[in-house]
């Protein structure tokens, strides 16, 4: 079944892009790709998912090859917008169009262990860690890594479930069995200053850029408000972190978007997870820089030249989680900018995000205070 399109229809004779998943970061993409003379078509299990706003939706599983197949026909390129997707439904698109990025990314990051054992590879700094595949496992890899620790699912967690924090022997003798008993990593808290990310995007040629160092701040696992450029980091941050980006991107090969999620410790930076894909600590880039994420995300899967990745001046992006504001109230702070994601609220669930503009990050952090009063 295709649920017909709320709006617009396809450019004739241009490219069309076909995404698996429809959330809001699909949405974006389209809305992104559009003006470019893009066409899009979704796949999701959702009939209401948000991005059959923006073009075509076909209902179905994202592990479902059949449907991934159905999706890609007649497609320029594939891509996704979900680490979920699995990467062998992925490749099932592969005969009808190029898949990108490599569905090889998908794989990394849906396994902590096989993602964090790549950084190590790669050179970059991650926690201490290690695996952990039953109850006397969790307690030899805390052996290894120490007290404080974090347990988390190798597979399936995301935005902080499927983890629990280790402090004392009692936690550690509970964790297999309040995880579930499934394949776990072990690894040490970082005891880290702040959270920050880097957004990167590679060409199909194989030009690297990014856009300047994000910092993050979460509450119960969810991102709540992005800072860009983030305060106070150095030429040399700024350097490491496009560096070991560059490594992840080569390694893998990748054309797109993707995430890296960072702590910084001592001026130093370790990498926890990465995202394959347009990242929530992206989403400042739509009015903050020169090029968004999105926009940059179909050029580099199209093939086409990247946009320049600098910054405009300074901006914060807010999520909206469980329900929207008053958009009045928040259209009426100079240099707020509202996007309504057109879900239903419900309680966790990312429903809009504000994005802040600024010439100044006194400006910029006035303008977040105001909107963060009504969100
Ligand atoms: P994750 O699911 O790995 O993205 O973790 C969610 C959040 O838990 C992160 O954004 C951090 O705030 C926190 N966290 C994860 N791993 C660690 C760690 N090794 N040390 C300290 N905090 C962590």
């Amino acid at each position: 079944m295709i649920a017909t399109p709320l709006v617009g229809t396809s450019p004739s004779n241009g490219p069309l892009v076909a995404v698996l998943g429809g959330g809001q970061l699909g949405r974006m993409l389209g809305l992104a790709g559009r003006p470019l003379g893009v066409a899009f078509r979704f796949l999701d299990p959702a009939p209401d998912a948000t991005a059959g706003a923006v073009g075509p939706l076909l209902i179905g599983a994202l592990g479902d090859a059949a449907r991934v197949q159905e999706v890609a026909r007649g497609a320029t390129v594939v891509t996704y917008e979900w680490e979920g997707v699995p990467a062998d439904a992925a490749r099932a698109a592969a005969g009808s169009a190029p898949v990108r990025p490599d569905p090889r990314a998908l794989e990394v990051a849906q396994d902590r262990l096989v993602e964090k054992e790549m950084f190590r590879r790669l050179g970059i700094e991650v926690a201490p860690f290690a695996p952990a595949g039953d109850a006397a496992g969790v307690a030899r890899a805390v052996d290894a890594v120490g007290l404080p620790a974090l347990a988390k699912t190798r597979t399936g967690g995301y935005d902080g479930k499927g983890q629990r924090l280790l402090r004392t022997g009692a936690d550690v003798d509970r964790a297999w069995d309040a995880l579930g008993a499934v394949p776990l990593l072990v690894e040490a808290r970082v005891d880290f200053e702040r959270e920050l990310s880097v957004v990167a995007v590679r060409s199909a040629p194989g030009e690297t850029r990014c856009w300047p160092l994000v910092e993050n701040h979460h509450a119960d696992g969810i991102l709540r408000v992005s800072k860009a450029p983030a305060p106070g980091t150095t030429l040399a941050m700024e350097q490491a972190a496009a560096d070991l980006a560059a490594r992840l991107l080569e390694d893998l090969a990748y054309v797109g978007v993707l995430a890296i999620e960072l702590f910084e410790r001592d001026g130093r930076l370790l990498a926890n997870e990465l995202a394959p894909r347009v990242h929530n600590s992206g989403h400042w880039t739509i009015e903050g820089a020169e090029t968004s994420q999105f926009e940059n995300h179909v050029r580099a899967v199209l093939g086409w030249p990247l946009g320049s990745t600098a910054a405009r001046g300074h901006a914060a992006m807010i999520n909206c989680i469980g329900a929207l504001p008053d958009r009045d109230t928040v259209l009426a702070i100079e240099g707020a900018h509202f996007h309504d994601y057109e879900k239903a609220p419900r309680a966790g669930r990312k429903v809009g995000h504000v994005t802040v503009t600024a010439a100044t990050a006194e400006e910029r952090d006035q303008r977040l205070a105001a909107v963060a009063a009504v969100v």
